[in-house]
């Protein structure tokens, strides 16, 4: 036999019995942001490197290891990590941006070279929003309050907690940022390889250290907060104000810098504690300087990015994955002389009459019991059953392979009416 080729480690199928979870919650998805007013935006999967270098940063974790860039013809290209970068490059490139205001969002595959378990891959998925041209704390409220409907929507609300902090203004974090490292020099001894380089690179990140030691020295550093600029300050505490009126539960992490260059003021994370290491399921901020920096005119925007591979294993843990529908409702069975010409006809009627069931119709053959039982492999709630001599009479059988109802015979002609009656 031939050897068998293998998917990529950590770039997962999503398989037949696995979709409808996915296709509830992205169905829910939809329905939520719909409900804001926001459009979708379909951006490509590769850009050119670049586009990720200048946005999300050359010192970050996506940028120094974590990107699939490959030569092509002479120009660099990266499959896409995440979908902001690309969005403000689509939105600068067709002037969607520019003196007006926009939401949009976006669902799609992310690529990421990390290394694979559970709630980490490489190829994953993330839905995410953007919204350009408002300044003020009341969008960076509205687009809290529609990541907290979807929970309640998904119910798993009680399982989510909202992280946030402030990064103030870009000046107001460079004060801090020497502030820190004026600290973190006088402990070196106490820093790991990885916060020494970041102390140079990219201080901030410093603390988001996982290091247990290096958290205990972080006690002591400065705080971020005491070195915000007023209008920060004013803006954070308007979120709150917001925040607080919709009845949003936050506590604030004053260690919560977020893993991209990009942001300044508002960042948030939503964490759970059902996941394990992975606990972040939807992260997001204010990021004012970006359409500058990609090439547009200065434009404030707030956004954020969930990972759905997260929040479809939170869903099967929680086991609220139950109530997700079967893909079929309706087997037919065909027994006897001319039933599998009868039977296409009479399914075929179903699908134009009734278009919201789904009829799977017998091919390949077979006896009753061979067909009941694909009946019952299939989760359809009913079994059509079209035998040679009830036809003469213009009747077909309904068993409800569930067992709840009795099996009746019923006129092919009131079939219309009777069928939507089981679901
Ligand atoms: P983490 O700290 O877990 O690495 P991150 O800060 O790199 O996350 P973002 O770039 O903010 O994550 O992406 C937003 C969301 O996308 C994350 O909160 C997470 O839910 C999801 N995500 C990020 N990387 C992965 C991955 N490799 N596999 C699955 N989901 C991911
Ligand atoms: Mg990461």
């Amino acid at each position: 036999m031939a050897k068998k080729i293998q998917a990529i480690r950590g770039m997962n199928d999503t398989l037949p019995e696995q979709t409808p979870v996915w296709q509830k919650l992205e169905s829910l998805l939809r329905q939520v942001v719909s409900s804001y007013g926001y459009s979708e935006i379909r951006m490509p999967i590769v850009e050119t490197t670049n586009l990720f270098k200048r946005s999300i940063g050359e010192v970050t974790d996506i940028v120094e290891k974590e990107m699939y860039t490959f030569d092509d013809n002479g120009d660099s290209l990266t499959l896409r990590p995440e979908g902001t970068a690309s969005c403000v490059r689509a939105g600068n490139e067709h002037g969607l941006l520019y003196n007006q205001e926009r939401r949009m969002w976006y669902i799609g595959p992310m690529f990421r070279h990390e290394r694979p378990q559970k709630g980490r891959y490489r190829q994953f998925h993330q839905f995410g929003l953007e919204t350009f041209g408002i300044a003020t704390a009341d969008i960076d409220a509205e687009v809290i309050l529609l990541s907290a409907r979807l929970w309640k929507a998904l119910g798993i609300e009680q399982h989510v907690e909202l992280q946030l902090n402030s990064l103030g203004s870009n000046e107001a974090r460079a004060l801090y940022k020497e502030a820190l490292v004026e600290f973190l020099s006088r402990h070196v001894d106490k820093l790991d390889e990885d916060s020494k380089r970041r102390m140079t690179t990219n201080p901030l990140r410093v603390l988001d250290s996982k290091n247990p030691q290096v958290q205990e020295l972080l006690v002591d550093a400065p705080k971020l907060s005491e070195h915000l600029d007023d209008e920060s300050v004013e803006h954070f505490a308007q979120l709150q104000k917001y925040l607080d009126a919709a009845g949003i539960k936050y506590v604030i992490n004053e260690r919560l810098v977020r893993g991209l260059d990009y942001y300044n003021r508002t960042v948030f994370e939503w964490v759970t504690s059902s996941l394990g290491a992975q606990g972040t399921i939807c992260a997001g901020g204010r990021y004012d300087g970006l359409v500058e920096q990609l090439g547009g005119k200065a434009t404030p925007a707030v956004g954020f990015a969930m990972g759905l591979e997260r929040i479809v294993l939170m869903l099967e843990e929680l086991k609220l994955n139950d109530d997700v529908k079967s893909d079929v409702d309706l087997y037919s069975v065909l027994v006897g002389e001319g039933t599998d010409i009868e039977g296409f006809r009479i399914s075929e009627m179903i699908r134009t009459e009734l278009p919201h069931l789904k009829m799977m119709h017998h091919c390949g053959g077979g006896n009753f019991k061979k067909q009941m039982k694909r009946a019952d492999k299939s989760g359809a709630r009913l079994a059509l059953i079209i035998g040679e001599s009830e036809l003469e009479s213009g009747c077909v059988t309904i068993k409800d392979l569930q067992g709840k109802i009795e099996q009746q015979s019923i006129a092919i002609d009131s079939l219309v009416k009777v069928l939507p009656t089981y679901f």
